[in-house]
This record gives C-alpha cells, structure tokens and sequence, in this order.
C-alpha cells in the first residue's frame, strides 16, 4: 500500500493542522495524543513519509529509537508515571488509524487501568500543560 499525504499527522506536519507539540527537529515532531490511553500519552513523528514501520527506511528507523528513549524518559519525569510502555501499529487489522509512522510513548500509572486506543479526547489545557512540562524535561 501506498502512502497518502492527506493524513492528519502529515497535515500536522506541514503545519495545516495545530498540535501540542513537545519538540520539534528537522527529522522528527513529538506531540500530544488528543485522544490519550493515559495522562501524557505522546508520539514521535519521524518527517519522512512513511506509512509505517513496514515501508520505512531503516535509517529513519534507527535514527528515531533515541529520540524515542528520550522522550521516554522526559514523559517519565514529567507525569511521575511507574511505566512507560511504547507501542506502534502497522495497517488497520492490527490496529493503525493515521497512515503516517508514529511511535506511541504511553505512561502507565499503577493501579489505574489503560483507556481504550482511539477513546475520548482530551482537554486541550491540560494537554497544553502537559506538552510544557515533558519538554521542560529535555
Ligand atoms: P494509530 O492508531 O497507531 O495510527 O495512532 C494514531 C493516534 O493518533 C491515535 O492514538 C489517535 O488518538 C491519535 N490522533 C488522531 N488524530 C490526532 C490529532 N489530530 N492530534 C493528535 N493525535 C491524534
């Protein structure tokens, strides 16, 4: 399958489209889930188009499991969470919605169980708020 440039996250990344961004660099943009499995819920965006891990070049791959890491760890620090689990889909059986690669970086937060993937939308203030203090942590 072909990449399609009319996804929402390729918007995003043209600037078509606002997001609560984290960080922002000439390969990757980070920014908030609006629809988050959990409080901080944050996704690296690799710019080169890809629709996923499958079609992507393994230099963007590699290039993007640091950035990943790092953004692991500032969203630790940030929400205080206990865990922090990193998820990717590829292709809709498996559970993909927005054809343009993305590494999900999901806290995970003992004893409180995980939100459905694509539930409720957040508030945007506190994603605003969240966005500053995970990059405040880089
Ligand atoms: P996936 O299902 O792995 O393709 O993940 C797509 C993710 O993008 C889901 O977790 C959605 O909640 C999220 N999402 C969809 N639209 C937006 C948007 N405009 N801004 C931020 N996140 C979004």
């Amino acid at each position: 399958m072909s990449y399609d440039p009319s996804n929402i996250f390729a918007k995003i990344l043209r600037g078509e489209i606002p997001a609560h961004k984290v960080f922002e660099d000439d390969t990757a943009l980070v920014m908030m889930d609006i629809f988050p499995q959990s409080r901080g819920h944050t996704l690296v965006i690799p710019k080169v188009a890809s629709r996923n891990l499958l079609d992507a070049d393994p230099a963007t791959l590699s290039a993007v499991i640091p950035l990943v890491q790092k953004i692991a760890k500032a969203v630790m620090a940030a929400t205080k969470a206990d865990g922090i689990r990193i998820v990717q889909f590829n292709e809709a059986p498996a559970g993909q919605t927005v054809f343009h690669l993305h590494i999900h970086v999901i806290p995970v937060y003992e004893g409180v169980s995980m939100g459905a993937h694509g539930g409720g939308q957040a508030d945007n203030a506190e994603l605003a708020t969240l966005a500053k203090a995970i990059a405040a942590q880089l």
